[in-house]
């Protein structure tokens, strides 16, 4: 637990464990993702508290009703057309990229800011915006031209006919496991771990945790408290972009 120290002693803890740390894992989620201006349509006032979205952005209803599902999909995505990295996104890519650390991000955002930052081994564990898949002939397609389409209101279809599926892990999907493992082995030999905006109550991403070594140092960083709060060896219920851009600055500079 963090107190009684002050806030600028915290941060120049983690600035220290950042310097001897040789394997940095980080779970991320939607609170890093709001700083860049990303509504959580999880919060108490976003789209996911309407039952008939939660209905329709769903592995059953994109089956069954693609129309339906594509509808209530626009309203959700469309809208994220001008968004940026912050801070907290360009600080982990400065870590990896200009303090040459071994850097490795599990996050549950879909928007794949930390890889427009610069981050390069990321794992969208919820997929990602980028990509969509035929579901008739399996070819990958680029989300751009789908894009469009949605913004004329059309379903995205293959050159075979079949619907496309945005890349994104919807309830009732399975996750991907090769990647959700992966993710698992970096808790496992990481000797620090940062979970960034993320509650840690969405499951399985939560479970990630449960592979660190006893001898990890953890740091949450998240506005509102999570049930990992008391294992970790720092806490600031603070945003993201506040807080890490500092002890990464201070972990460079050594002071
Ligand atoms: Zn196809």
């Amino acid at each position: 637990m963090s107190y009684p120290f002050n806030r600028e002693q915290e941060i120049e803890a983690c600035a220290a464990f950042l310097q001897s740390a040789s394997k940095i894992a980080v779970l991320s989620g939607a609170g890093i993702s709001t700083e860049s201006g990303i509504p959580d349509f999880r919060s108490s006032n976003g789209l996911w508290q309407k039952e008939e979205v939660r209905e329709a952005i769903t592995r059953s209803c994109f089956s069954r009703q693609p129309e339906r599902f594509y509808y209530y999909f626009s309203q959700l995505f469309l809208s994220w057309t001008d968004i940026k990295p912050n801070q907290g996104h360009l600080a982990l890519a400065d870590l990896e990229n200009e303090q040459g650390k071994w850097v490795g991000i599990a996050t549950q955002n879909i928007d794949g800011l930390h890889q427009v930052a610069g981050s390069k081994q990321v794992i969208e564990l919820h997929g990602n915006l980028r990509h969509a898949v035929c579901q008739k002939c399996g070819t990958a397609k680029v989300m751009n031209g789908i894009k469009e389409k949605l913004e004329n209101k059309m379903i995205p279809l293959c050159d075979c006919g079949g619907i496309l599926k945005p890349k994104v892990v919807l309830f009732g999907d399975p996750l991907d496991m090769q990647e959700f493992r992966k993710a698992q082995i970096w808790m496992a030999q990481a000797d620090l771990i940062f979970c960034l905006g993320t509650s840690l109550t969405v499951t399985p991403a939560n479970t990630l945790l449960q592979h660190r070594r006893h001898d990890s140092k953890l740091v949450i960083i998240n506005l509102e408290a999570t049930p990992y709060d008391r294992e970790a060896d720092y806490v600031f219920h603070a945003k993201v972009g506040e807080i890490l851009p500092v002890i990464v600055q201070k972990s460079q500079t050594g002071d």
